[in-house]
């Protein structure tokens, strides 16, 4: 886990015993691992690669749809 200088737009904002957290926060959170945040990087990485994949598919149909039209 990195930790940011005080004041930093990414520090955690969790807060414990000796203040705000100093880590800094997980992918699209506002909070650190620690602190309970969880990094949204992998579903990111998941949902472009689905996202990718439908389009890739699509191209794949495009073809036979327009042959089932002809039908
Ligand atoms: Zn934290």
């Amino acid at each position: 886990m990195d930790r940011v200088p005080p004041g930093h737009p990414e520090q955690c904002q969790g807060t414990g015993k000796h203040g705000q957290c100093p880590n800094r926060q997980e992918h699209g959170s506002d909070y650190c691992r620690g602190c309970g945040g969880v990094s949204t990087k992998n579903q990111e990485e998941v949902r472009s690669f689905l996202l990718a994949r439908v389009d890739h598919r699509r191209k794949l149909e495009g073809p036979m749809d327009a042959l089932s039209r002809l039908q």
